[in-house]
């Protein structure tokens, strides 16, 4: 079967994604009130500098704005060390995956030629 959240492909027997952690659909007798974990990577949209605030904030389920002024704080004292975090966060966060329209016309049939 494969993943509804992120369409990753795992093994019938297994409860959970390896990837994202998303329950499967076979455990629908457990309640599922926990809301589905959102996986820690860096959003393309509503970002400041590389995403990394936005994406802590997305998966921490908290205010974007109140991430960036923990990690502004946290650039200014102890020094250096909100800075630094930023940028490991920066490494090791993947992005998210780039979101492309649908192809619904594959090319267009030149129907009038070109006027010489
Ligand atoms: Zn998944």
């Amino acid at each position: 079967m494969y993943c509804s959240s992120c369409g990753n492909e795992i093994s019938d027997t297994a409860r959970y994604c390896q990837q994202c952690g998303t329950p499967t659909v076979k455990t629908a007798s457990t309640p599922a009130v926990a809301r589905p974990r959102r996986p820690l990577s860096r959003p393309r949209d509503d970002r400041k500098i590389a995403g990394v605030c936005a994406g802590i904030a997305r998966y921490l389920g908290m205010d974007v704005t109140l991430v960036r002024i923990l990690m502004l704080v946290f650039a200014i004292w102890p020094p250096c060390v909100g800075a630094i975090f930023y940028i490991v966060c920066w490494i090791v966060m993947p992005q998210d995956p780039l979101l492309l329209p649908p192809a619904t016309h594959v090319s267009e049939p030149q129907s009038a030629p070109a006027a010489p």
